[in-house]
């Protein structure tokens, strides 16, 4: 595996006409992480991962300083996956002088995540738009787990570049927890209500695949999952899986879910 700390570099050494898959993330990298990488190294010829902690996507800065960092286990992660080229860029080379920050959202699309992280999809489309006009892979990865995200950068994506998107399904632990980087920072009994809430909203899922008119009953779950304690929710809401709008049919919907757990912000969608 070849590691670059320059995005300059990495432009002059590797041929990008070739067939490259990248896989963006943020490191402290875990199976749901392993997951897009090993879809990259299935359709293409060499796969490039980056690890970059996005400043101007916390809107928080406390948020940003206890975002869990783990280089050397990454390494080791990547090196034993056989990754091609890692990219660990400075903060400096990616926003060099007079680039945006952000990329700025049109009203329709503020909502959810972007309603009550306002600053952080502008910063996550900027990262990747500054990304994608630097490198120009065949192919880039991206998690359901991070489903509005990954609707967002479709969008950006379709009108301006021919790289194309790869969306790769959420991995969950045994418990049915979503993989996330932050769930280092939750204790086995934080695990535990976080695991009773996925099961929860799974089942309700499932219900709702056979008899949609029980979408009513959200109230009632956003109500039980409130009363537990150290657990509240930002938003829980069901809405269209093409279009993130709030029509949708028993075919086409999908739960979305933010929460904090004490003080750990999680996010989901089933
Ligand atoms: P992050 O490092 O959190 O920015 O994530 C990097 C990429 O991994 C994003 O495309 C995420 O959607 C994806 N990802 C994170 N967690 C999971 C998961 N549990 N399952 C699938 N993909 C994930």
């Amino acid at each position: 595996m070849i590691i670059y700390k320059s995005i300059n570099k990495l432009k002059k050494e590797v041929n990008f006409k070739a067939n490259i898959g990248f896989v963006p993330t943020m490191g402290a990298l875990h199976k749901g992480h392993i997951s897009l990488i090993k879809s990259s190294k299935k359709i293409c010829k060499k796969t490039m991962v980056s690890i970059f902690i996005n400043p101007s996507q916390f809107n928080k800065k406390s948020d940003l300083k206890s975002y869990p960092r783990n280089l050397k286990k990454d390494i080791k992660i990547l090196k034993k996956l056989k990754v091609d080229y890692l990219l660990i860029p400075e903060v400096k080379e990616v926003y060099k002088k007079k680039i945006k920050k952000k990329i700025n959202l049109k009203m329709k699309d503020k909502i959810m995540c972007a309603k009550y992280r306002p600053g952080h999809f502008e910063g996550v489309l900027a990262v990747i738009n500054q990304f994608l006009k630097l490198i120009k892979p065949k192919y880039i990865f991206f998690g359901e787990k991070d489903y509005q995200q990954l609707h967002l950068i479709k969008k950006l994506i379709r009108k301006k570049f021919i790289t194309k998107v790869v969306s790769c399904p959420t991995i969950r632990d045994k418990n049915k927890v979503a993989l996330s980087s932050r769930n280092i920072l939750l204790n086995s009994n934080d695990k535990k209500k976080s695991s009773f809430i996925a099961k929860l909203l799974l089942s309700f899922k499932n219900k709702l695949n056979n008899e949609i008119h029980l979408k009513k009953n959200i109230n009632k779950i956003i109500f039980d999952i409130n009363s537990i304690k150290n657990i509240n929710i930002e938003y829980l809401e069901i809405r269209n899986k093409n279009n993130l709008s709030k029509i949708f049919d028993k075919k086409n919907f999908k739960i979305f879910l933010a929460y904090y757990n004490k003080k750990i912000r999680l996010i989901d969608n089933y």
